[in-house]
C-alpha cells in the first residue's frame, strides 16, 4: 500500500480531500501529511450551505493529530475559502478539526479520554506530548462546548455549598444537581451575593423546579435561596453532616475549654485525646476504643458534650417531622440545663432553624453527594497543582464534575 493511500485511511479523509504527500522524518520522529483538494471542487458556505466555488486559499496551515507508531503526526493543508453570494468570502468547514484549533478532532477526542484518566494534567501531558498551553486550552474547549450544548433540564433536589478554593480564604460557591451528581453551578466568594450568582445561572422554570434544596446553617444561603426559589421556606433542609459538624466542634471546644483548666491543675487526663472525641466509634481501633472508654469513664465536662452529641444524631432517625421536633426539644432542655457553653449555642442555633432541619424527614436529602464531589475536587486541586489561578480551578470542576458533553462533534 502506497503511504499516501495508507494515511488517507488512517486519516478517515472524507471526499474530497485526499493526501498529496507524507514526509517521514526518522531523526526527528515525526510525520508530516499534507492534504489537498482536486482543481474545481466547490464546497458549501458554512453559513448557508449553498454549494460555492472556491475564491482562494488561505495560508497552509497545521493540525496535530494523532501519533502514528509513535511518530508525532502533523497534518498541513491550504484551507479555501469560497465565495456565496449572500454571505461573501468565508473559510469552508473542514472535516478534520473545528473552526480555530490546532489539532485534529480525534487528536482532541483522544486528550479528553487522557485527561479524564490522568491524575495530573502534567501526567496527561507527558503521554500527549503537549505544552501545559496547549493541553489546557483543549480542556476549556471542550468545557466550553459543553456547556454550550448543556440544557436546561429541571433540578428537583439541589445542594448549595462553599468550598476554599485556598486554604481558609477565598471561597467559591457550587451548586450540585443531588440526583445526577454534577456540580451545575459556580460563583465566587461565599456570601449572599455568591448565592445569588449561582441561582441566576438557571432559568426561571428551573429554579421553579427545585423540590427541596440541602445546604448549612449559614443565612447567606438561606437568604438567596429564598430570593431565587419559590416557597423555599419548605424546601430548605439543613445538611445534617453539617448540623453535625458544629456539634462536633462545640465537644472539641468545650475539650479545649476543660484541658486548659485541667493542666492548670497539674491534671493532664485530656492530653492527646482530641481525635478519640472526633472520630466515629467505629473508626477507632480496639486500642483507641479502649482509651476512650477508660477517659469517658472520667465524667468530665467532654464526655458529657461528647454523649450529648451522639445523642443528637437520633434527630434524623424519625419517620416525621412532628416526632423529629418533640425528640429536638427534649434534647434542647437537657443541653441548656448543663454548663456546656459551645454545645448550648449549637442548640439554640438549630432551634432557631429547626423547620429547616426536620424538613430532612420529607425531603430526606443531604449534601453527601456534594461529600463525594469534594473529594473530587481535592484531587482536582492536585491535579491542577502548580497553577492556582481560580478560573482555570473553576473550569477544571466542570471538566470533571460538570456531566458536560465534550468531544467535539
Ligand atoms: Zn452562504
Amino acid at each position: 500500500m502506497q503511504e499516501t493511500e495508507f494515511y488517507q485511511q488512517i486519516l478517515g479523509l472524507e471526499q474530497p480531500w485526499f493526501v498529496a504527500d507524507v514526509k517521514l522524518d526518522t531523526e526527528a520522529q515525526r510525520v508530516d501529511v499534507t492534504v489537498e483538494h482536486p482543481e474545481g471542487t466547490s464546497f458549501p458556505c458554512p453559513e448557508c450551505g449553498k454549494s460555492c466555488a472556491v475564491y482562494d486559499h488561505t495560508a497552509s496551515r497545521r493540525w496535530r493529530h494523532l501519533d502514528t507508531m509513535q511518530f508525532r503526526t502533523i497534518l498541513h493543508a491550504q484551507p479555501p475559502r469560497v465565495k456565496c453570494a449572500k454571505h461573501g468570502v468565508k473559510q469552508a468547514r473542514l472535516p478534520w478539526a473545528e473552526k480555530n484549533s490546532r489539532f485534529t478532532i480525534l487528536f482532541e477526542r483522544f486528550a479528553i479520554d487522557v485527561l479524564v484518566a490522568s491524575q495530573t494534567i502534567k501526567g496527561a501531558q507527558s503521554i500527549l506530548r503537549t505544552s501545559w498551553d496547549e493541553t489546557w486550552h483543549i480542556l476549556e474547549k471542550a468545557v466550553a462546548r459543553g456547556k454550550a450544548r448543556k440544557t436546561q433540564e429541571p433540578l428537583p433536589r439541589i445542594g448549595i455549598d462553599e468550598k476554599a478554593f485556598r486554604k481558609g480564604q477565598n471561597y467559591i460557591t457550587l451548586i450540585y444537581d443531588l440526583d445526577r451528581s454534577t456540580v451545575e453551578a459556580i460563583s465566587d466568594g461565599n456570601d449572599t451575593e455568591s448565592g445569588n450568582a449561582c441561582f441566576s445561572q438557571f432559568s426561571p422554570q428551573q429554579l421553579e423546579s427545585v423540590e427541596a434544596i440541602a445546604m448549612d446553617m449559614s443565612a447567606a444561603f438561606v437568604k438567596s435561596a429564598k430570593q431565587y426559589i419559590p416557597l423555599a421556606e419548605t424546601k430548605i433542609v439543613h445538611d445534617r453532616f453539617h448540623v453535625m459538624k458544629l456539634a462536633s466542634e462545640a465537644v472539641d471546644k468545650v475539650r479545649r475549654g476543660e484541658h486548659r483548666q485541667l493542666k492548670q491543675e497539674g491534671d493532664d487526663r485530656l492530653t492527646g485525646t482530641r481525635y478519640l472525641w472526633l472520630t466515629s466509634q467505629e473508626n477507632l481501633t480496639d486500642d483507641q476504643k479502649a482509651r476512650f472508654d477508660l477517659v469517658y469513664k472520667q465524667e468530665l465536662e467532654t464526655g458529657k458534650a461528647w454523649a450529648y452529641k451522639e445523642m443528637l444524631r437520633d434527630l434524623w432517625h424519625h419517620g416525621d417531622a412532628g416526632a423529629a421536633t418533640l425528640f429536638f426539644h427534649d434534647w434542647y432542655r437537657r443541653v441548656i440545663h448543663t454548663k456546656l457553653d459551645p454545645l448550648k449555642k449549637v442548640a439554640r442555633t438549630i432551634k432557631e432553624r429547626l423547620a429547616n432541619v426536620v424538613s430532612y424527614c420529607t425531603h430526606e436529602i443531604t449534601n453527601a453527594v456534594a461529600e463525594g464531589i469534594n473529594s473530587k475536587i481535592m484531587s482536582i486541586k492536585r491535579r491542577v497543582g502548580g497553577y492556582r489561578n481560580r478560573e482555570n480551578f473553576k473550569t477544571a470542576i466542570y471538566f470533571y464534575c460538570g456531566g458536560l458533553k465534550l468531544y467535539p462533534q
